[in-house]
């Protein structure tokens, strides 16, 4: 069965679209192999979610990097 995962925060590291088709439907163990709608690049289902991990990691550095400068200004 395959089904495709609209909505994915995770992007195709080659074309940048965030659909991808699961042969496990809507639920994709992490070994499963999805492949983007795009231009077919297959990526494991483990890599999208340590991609949306370390981007979700640069976005709350950013803020407390934010935060930091405002701080130091203040000095
Ligand atoms: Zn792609």
């Amino acid at each position: 069965m395959t089904g495709r995962i609209g909505n994915f925060k995770a992007k195709c590291p080659r074309c940048g679209k965030t659909t991808f088709e699961s042969p496990a439907g809507a639920k994709p163990k992490p070994e499963d192999k999805l492949t983007c709608t795009g231009c077919g690049h297959v990526v494991r289902h483990k890599d999208l979610v340590a991609q949306i991990g370390k981007e979700a990691t640069k976005r709350v550095e950013k803020v407390l990097g934010d935060m930091l400068k405002g701080f130091n200004r203040r000095k």
